[in-house]
């Protein structure tokens, strides 16, 4: 597989460290709010390569982190802890906040069929990994205490700003006034944060009473679960210039050596050619799609349709184009899926030109074209059906259950989805009692509640 790589800005054959398996990890949500559909087009992306990378045979460990604690309101080290700040607003514990948006985040990626990765550790749960990590970076000379918190001290780190090509004087001139005036550079950033007696998480730590730094997660995660090297870390571009440059100064600095080869970065949804973003107040989630009658899979298939480097602005007019365009997929698939199963001239053509442009670098859009004209081949042969669900192990759109699909409106009334949603919040918060009862309540509705390996599974009875 060809794909792009952030670090040296070209196109590049990937070659696993070890063969025949690909260790990645991607940055996962901060759960202090719903994940909006920007949000959720990272996340395609990581499916689509995973599962672009499966089909070329790899084994991949996908490890995606749920930041529950750290990260401030501004991604550098200004603001307060945005689960804090939810936890204040919205009158909860931060683990209660945490668990319910995590809950509705694994019930939203399910919804657009983004595979779960295999591990999905919360920061929270690794404190004593990131205490040790910034231990080894003081040991080493890369960190040092300010009244308020552990800092990186960037100037050791000769290679800082690699990813992004940042020159860290042109940084220093052109800072905003400095309000941490115990920082050696403007640009240091945070590994541990002391934490005054009313911040609402904080733990024990060889510098008192404090949190970890948002970056320090990433990298210590990815440590514990892919090793010292491991193939493919991925986030949204915005991640490129503070986050990522972070967590490769920290992780470098500790082990003298890489951690990622292939730093790969999906582009930005925008919203009427601006940022969606939640600061802004211009975002849309899942359940907006479903409350005005899309499927999830039209958000899906109008992610593939724009390449994962592209910006893509969405408006509605564009989702409505979507959501035809995708059902008449399904209706072309299902006419190929009625008719004898007779060989076709097209199909092996349609399938290499299909699979090369996705090991060339996810080429979603030109794929999908591909798999069009497939499907609107003239003659109709469930052979046809047949390589139409074979792509789709990569697009992911339901080819396999068009006819299911076409025949029911599958589109969860508001209140329903509430439920489910709550019910998820309940699960992760191991109240059975609640689970239970919210069930029956589905139930009378007239929907069945299944739990399966994959997540919760609602459907009219
Ligand atoms: P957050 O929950 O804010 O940490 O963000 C989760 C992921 O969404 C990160 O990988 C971000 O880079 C990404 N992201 C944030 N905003 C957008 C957007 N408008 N379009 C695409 N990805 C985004
Ligand atoms: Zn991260």
């Amino acid at each position: 597989m060809i794909v792009y790589n952030t670090l040296h800005k070209k196109k590049e054959e990937l070659v696993p460290i070890k063969e025949g398996k690909v260790g990645m990890y991607s940055c996962g949500p901060t759960v202090y709010n719903y994940a909006h559909i920007g949000n959720l087009r990272t996340y395609v992306f990581m499916d689509l390569l995973r599962r672009g990378l499966a089909h070329e045979g790899y084994k991949v460990k996908s490890v995606m982190n749920i930041t529950d604690v750290g990260h401030l309101t501004s991604d550098a080290d200004s603001g307060e802890d945005k689960m804090a700040k939810a936890s204040r607003e919205q009158q909860k514990t931060p683990y209660e906040i945490a668990a319910y948006y995590t809950g509705i985040f694994f019930r939203d990626i399910e919804a657009l069929n983004i595979m779960r990765p295999n591990l999905t550790p919360k920061a929270t749960d690794h404190i004593k990994e990131m205490i040790d990590f910034v231990q080894g970076l003081e040991r080493g000379g890369y960190g040092y205490e300010t009244s308020d918190g552990i800092y990186f001290d960037i100037e050791k780190f000769p290679a800082y700003g690699k990813l992004s090509d940042l020159k860290l004087d042109d940084q220093k001139a052109g800072a905003r006034v400095e309000v941490n005036d115990e920082k050696h550079h403007p640009a240091d950033f945070a590994l541990w944060k002391k934490a005054p007696k009313e911040h609402i998480m904080q733990w024990e730590s060889p510098w008192g009473m404090g949190y970890p730094g948002w970056h320090i997660e990433c990298s210590a995660m990815s440590l514990k679960y892919l090793g010292e090297h491991f193939d493919i870390h991925t986030g949204g571009v915005d991640h490129i210039p503070v986050h990522h440059e972070n967590e490769i100064a920290q992780s470098e600095a500790l082990l003298g050596k890489p951690a990622v080869n292939y730093w790969m970065h999906g582009e930005f949804m925008m919203v009427d050619g601006g940022k969606m973003s939640k600061s802004l107040g211009n975002t849309y989630t899942v359940s907006d799609l479903k409350d005005k009658g899309y499927d999830p899979l039209a958000f899906r298939y109008l992610c593939l349709n724009s390449h994962y480097r592209n910006k893509l602005n969405f408006t509605w007019d564009a989702m409505d184009g979507a959501q035809v365009s995708y059902k008449r997929l399904l209706e072309a698939a299902l006419a190929h899926k009625k008719a004898p199963a007779e060989d076709d001239d097209a199909i092996a053509p349609a399938l290499e030109d299909f699979f090369g442009a996705i090991s060339d670098d996810l080429n979603a859009p030109k794929a999908l074209g591909f798999m069009w004209v497939l499907a609107k081949n003239p003659h109709k042969s469930k052979k046809i059906y047949d390589a139409l669900v074979s792509m789709d192990s990569i697009l992911a759109l339901d080819i396999a259950k068009c006819e299911e699909k076409l025949a029911v409106d599958e589109i969860l009334p508001p209140e329903v989805e509430e439920l489910a949603a709550k019910r998820s919040a309940a699960r992760a918060a191991r109240d059975w009692a609640e689970s239970d009862r919210l069930r029956d309540l589905i139930s009378q509705m007239g929907y069945n509640v299944l739990d399966t390996k994959d997540g919760t599974k609602v459907t009219r009875k």
